[in-house]
């Protein structure tokens, strides 16, 4: 089995998406081609904000948000202290310092209480200067924007939605990456969306921000390129990637998240007197499951129950291993001096089972009754 069926999804969709690829190649319009203008106009359409930037990856999204934001020495940024690397790498390469917050145990997402206290801290403290907060959407599931944004109202932080796992998702019929003052996602393949190799996506509202990204995104342009009037990157999406993610969105919206969920829900019903602690959607969120995270009771050997499940075909993933302020790279920095106690239990205690919209009812079974039969 496949933890991710990517070569499920090809062979349904392989037609339109051979068409787009050999379509850009006939051309040879391989940078900035017209598909990267329409991707980003449908997925702003479906986002529902005024501004999408597509860029090289969903790091380099961060990045650029930061860039706009001018972030940089002696600023503080809030960061949940289990999510994937980047969320927390970009920060310091800015040269800001970030500061780890810990999660909530049921969502896996930054913990609001546990982000005011932390700002509080950091304003007592008086060493950085507060300035923006990274919410990610763990897993596919939004964070708790309504709390959040209202600190970041109080405290006049700058929000930053990392909607690298998030698209798709929705609160109160929001849709996810329409969070933040800048949202972000990434397009690499084993996301919601992916494309077929690396891509990222910015959001906003905002008009100046927006011409800022775009700037920053091809080398600092001016009125063009050959006109550099700050320093910048190169950071585009290629238009081969565009093609490949016109079609794919379209399977995304017209089929492949309502399938993921159902997937989701055979789990929910198949796994729900298993002992284990199942993920759970707040009442008005809408998760697009990038990833179907459990909790194994703590008497589990996780490596053992890993070995078993893949003696028998299935793979499971541990996402994440190390919450962010004991990894190698932050050690002997005031990064490195987060208190999560949340983060450093799920770390040892989640498990993350394949799925993908294309998995049938009778996969979703064998793996629950295989991981049953682990857990025993
Ligand atoms: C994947 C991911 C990123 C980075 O995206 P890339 O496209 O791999 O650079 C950032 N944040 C989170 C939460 C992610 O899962």
């Amino acid at each position: 089995m496949e933890y991710r069926n990517l070569k499920k999804q090809y062979e349904v969709l392989k037609q339109e998406i051979d068409e787009g690829i050999s379509e850009v190649v006939s051309a040879a319009n391989f940078i900035s081609g017209s598909q990267v203008k329409e991707l980003e106009r449908q997925l702003a359409g479906y986002v529902g904000v005024k501004h999408c930037i597509s860029c090289a990856n969903g790091t380099d999204a961060l990045s650029l948000a930061l860039m706009a934001w001018g972030i940089g020495f002696g600023d503080g940024v809030f960061v949940p202290d289990f999510t994937y690397f980047s969320s927390g790498e970009v920060v310091s390469y800015a040269g800001a310092v970030p500061i780890f917050v810990d999660v909530d145990p049921c969502t896996y997402n930054m913990d609001p209480d546990r982000l005011e206290n932390a700002i509080q801290r950091t304003l007592r403290e008086g060493k950085y200067s507060p300035k923006a907060v990274v919410a990610v959407d763990l897993f596919g599931l939004p964070a708790d924007y309504g709390k959040i944004r209202a600190i970041c109202e109080e405290y006049q932080l700058l929000l930053l939605e990392d909607g690298a796992q998030g698209f798709g998702g929705s609160r109160q019929g929001k849709r996810a990456c329409s969070f933040g003052d800048i949202s972000i996602t990434s397009f690499f393949p084993a996301k919601p969306l992916g494309c077929y190799g690396d891509g990222g996506a910015v959001f906003t509202d905002n008009d100046e921000w927006a011409g800022l990204v775009r700037s920053y995104a091809v080398h600092g342009k001016g009125s063009s390129k050959y006109d550099n009037v700050r320093i910048g990157i190169n950071s585009r999406l290629d238009t081969i990637q565009a093609a490949v993610l016109q079609v794919k969105l379209k399977a995304f919206r017209e089929y492949e998240l309502e399938y993921v969920n159902r997937a989701a829900e055979w789990y929910g019903e198949a796994l729900k007197d298993s002992g284990l602690v199942l993920p759970e959607i707040p009442e008005g969120y809408f998760s697009s499951w990038a990833q179907y995270t459990v909790q194994l009771p703590e008497e589990a050997n996780r490596g053992e129950i890993q070995e078993r499940l893949k003696a028998q075909g299935i793979p499971t993933m541990v996402y994440y291993q190390k919450p962010m302020h004991r990894q190698k790279a932050f050690a002997g920095t005031d990064s490195a001096k987060a208190d999560c106690p949340e983060a450093d239990r799920l770390c040892k205690a989640v498990l993350s089972l394949p799925l993908d919209p294309y998995k049938e009812k009778q996969e979703i079974m064998a793996v629950a009754d295989a991981f049953k039969g682990a857990l025993k």
